[in-house]
């Protein structure tokens, strides 16, 4: 069981050499009308929006490719774990935020 703070943010995960779990990961950017993170300028109402969706396209696709940049950094963190890299150590934890400020700076 890890415990790590990345950038702020609590993540636990679970590893063994049998694989392993997000506990709770890192926070996906979300859609501004109706708070879901895989929107992609659809929500209607019927997922709680407001009445109009006003991000634009390019935010919206922007917004995806950031949040499957955060699952895949995610699943290299679990993969690390299980494989038996000490993923609390200070220098790996740096180097997440550092490819998740990438991330923020390239979507
Ligand atoms: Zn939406």
């Amino acid at each position: 069981m890890y415990e790590l703070t990345i950038l702020g943010n609590k993540v636990c995960l679970v590893a063994d050499s049998l694989g392993g779990s997000i506990e709770s990961g890192l926070p996906r950017e979300t859609c501004p009308s109706c708070g879901q993170a895989d929107c992609v300028n659809e929500c209607d109402g019927a997922q709680g929006a407001d009445e109009n969706n006003t991000e634009s396209e390019e935010d919206a696709i922007g917004r995806q490719r950031y949040n499957a940049a955060v699952d895949a950094l995610e699943s290299i963190l679990l993969a690390h774990a299980c494989a038996g890299i000490k993923v609390d150590e200070p220098a790996y934890v740096a180097g997440l935020e550092t490819a998740l400020d990438a991330f923020s700076n390239n979507f």
